[in-house]
């Protein structure tokens, strides 16, 4: 059985007046199949949290270890982050001008897996994933995120995770500027993979709505850089009811 664990994680970003410490000792241990939902503030350092577990560059370990299945990446290239199994798909997503979607998925595939994925199969791959995620056949030849929606590159997102299969996927608001049917083809496709390749979720959101349709096993509270409190699917109609404020001035208390 797959197994991400955070271990005691602080991380600095880089910025103008230099490293500002943003992640003060994070825990998290989610299994192959399990999904966690982090909701929090904004501001908390949730994207910090999925920047420092892709590898961003910008983005220092400063203490504290990532551990996939006993290999510790804390210091590993974004590459072998993906080789070895980690996805992510961000709140802002990149343009990459001149690379297709279709070139960079099989770009991508080649580099993961070792090796190119046989044409035909792949073809028929590609298609059957669009067809599930309600996109346009045309869309696979324009250039990766240039001119997209917001509810183009959250698909092309899930794209992404459908067809490289990785065993970890942090989602970084993946719901945020989806209408709700859109939402809805984005969560089939997250919960297809869940069945398909028993992937780990780790979903921030702000939220309740997106979990209506993505049940999460775990929902943390992030405050300042920490997981404040844990608990289950009911913690997060409380956060919706009640908001942040109690969590933020008990953190506040403790600083
Ligand atoms: P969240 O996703 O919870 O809204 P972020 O992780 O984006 O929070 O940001 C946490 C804190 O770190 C914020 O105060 C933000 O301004 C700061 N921060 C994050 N990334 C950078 C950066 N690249 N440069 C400067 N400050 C940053
Ligand atoms: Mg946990
Ligand atoms: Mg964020």
């Amino acid at each position: 059985m797959s197994v991400l664990e955070i271990r005691d994680l602080h991380v600095s970003v880089d910025t103008e007046q230099g490293a500002k410490q943003i992640l003060r000792g994070v825990n998290l241990t989610i299994k192959q199949g399990e999904t966690h939902a982090i909701m929090g503030p904004n501001g908390s350092g949730k994207s910090t949290l999925a920047y420092a577990i892709a590898g961003h560059p910008k983005y220092h370990v400063t203490s504290g270890s990532i551990v996939l299945d006993g290999e510790d990446l804390t210091q590993a290239t974004v590459d072998a982050r993906a080789r070895a199994g980690l996805f992510l798909a961000m709140q802002y997503p990149v343009e990459i001008p001149g690379v297709t979607v279709t070139n960079f998925l099989r770009t991508a595939k080649t580099a993961i897996d070792g090796s190119a994925p046989p044409i035909r199969t792949w073809v028929k791959d590609v298609r059957t994933s669009m067809e599930n995620l309600r996109m346009d056949k045309a869309f696979a030849e324009r250039n990766v995120n240039e001119g997209f929606s917001g509810g183009e590159k959250k698909r092309n997102e899930i794209l992404q995770l459908e067809l490289l299969k990785p065993q970890f996927a942090v989602l970084d608001e993946t719901d945020s500027g989806l209408d709700v049917d859109a939402l809805k083809i984005v969560s089939e496709g997250v919960n297809r993979a869940k069945e398909n390749t028993g992937l780990g979720v780790l979903l921030i959101t702000h939220y309740n709505r997106i979990l209506r349709y993505i049940t999460p096993d775990f929902v943390h509270v992030f405050v300042a850089g920490q997981v404040v409190e844990s608990g289950g699917p009911e913690l997060a109609v409380q956060l919706e009811n009640d908001g942040y404020d109690t969590y933020v001035a008990a953190s506040a208390a403790a600083a």
